[in-house]
């Protein structure tokens, strides 16, 4: 029998206040954060963690929804937000029309992050302000297609949703494009910042030099596995090789999420080298 155990902890920076929900289920323990920043709400949680967050969103004034990327674990409070408040949510616009109805995901994530609702959402302009603060939303693709980040310019800092979680990335979902989140990451540097506010790993005071050991990291593999490639070495043979441990999460996920994904999605794109 499947046991979920939930816990929210709260947690403020001088800028930033935020909520981090804990899912634990039968021993697997996955995390989510959201953050709220000069009234403005960037992501929501899960589904199953909306009961636990909705005290504290129900105390904040929110004038309005950042959502990073149309995945489970950032939308699944959406719609009871818009239904509570009745505030503007803004999504990518390729997301804006998926958004109106359900969305079937396999059945590990639905028993740990339920399912979002259906909601209104409304496409980002390149530039936004809340009621203090300029913001710079960043095409940041990669880990989905529809992937932003939130630039403040008063503050200098960077929400980055699911663009860095982990410096090691050691398994991805089949559906991420490494060689994206490579270009992503080194297109987030062009911006003046030091502090990040990630979405799994919560507030990074040392964010910028975070994402150049991941940049450095990704690099590494890439060289290898080309290098391994090269050798006539298959897929299967080079992950074995990167990735010789085999993570509670590829088990868990059926295979959605593996080490082989960063391997192929990274060989994939080297078309011009
Ligand atoms: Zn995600």
């Amino acid at each position: 029998m499947m046991e979920l155990i939930t816990k929210t902890t709260e947690k403020e920076t001088a800028d930033v206040q935020m909520i981090e929900g804990t899912v634990n289920i039968n021993g697997v323990k996955l995390n989510v954060y959201s953050f709220l920043i000069d009234h403005t709400l960037i992501d929501s949680g899960s589904q199953t963690l909306l009961e636990d967050f909705q005290p504290w969103f129900k105390k904040q004034r929110i004038d309005q929804v950042f959502i990073t990327h149309n995945h489970e674990d950032h939308t699944g409070g959406v719609t009871w937000l818009q239904q509570e408040k009745g505030i503007p949510v803004f999504i990518h616009p390729d997301s804006v029309e998926k958004c109106k109805s359900l969305e079937e995901t396999p059945v590990y994530r639905q028993l740990t992050w339920g399912s979002r609702g259906a909601f209104i959402a409304q496409p980002f302009s390149v530039k936004m302000t809340s009621e203090n603060y300029t913001w710079d939303i960043i095409e940041t693709l990669g880990h989905t297609q529809d992937h932003l980040s939130f630039y403040c310019r008063e503050k200098k800092i960077l929400f980055t949703g699911d663009l860095f979680v982990l410096p090691h990335t050691k398994a991805i979902l089949n559906s991420e494009n490494m060689q994206d989140t490579l270009a992503s990451l080194r297109k987030v540097l062009t911006f003046d910042f030091e502090a990040i506010y990630c979405c799994h790993a919560g507030y990074l005071k040392n964010g910028r030099a975070m994402i150049i050991e991941k940049i450095n990291y990704l690099e590494k593999i890439l060289a290898k596995s080309k290098d391994l490639k090269e050798q006539g070495l298959t897929i299967e043979e080079i992950t074995a090789q990167i990735f010789p441990k085999k993570y509670a999460i590829e088990q868990f996920s059926k295979g959605e999420w593996g080490s082989k994904y960063i391997v192929n999605s990274l060989l994939n794109d080297q078309v011009s080298g």
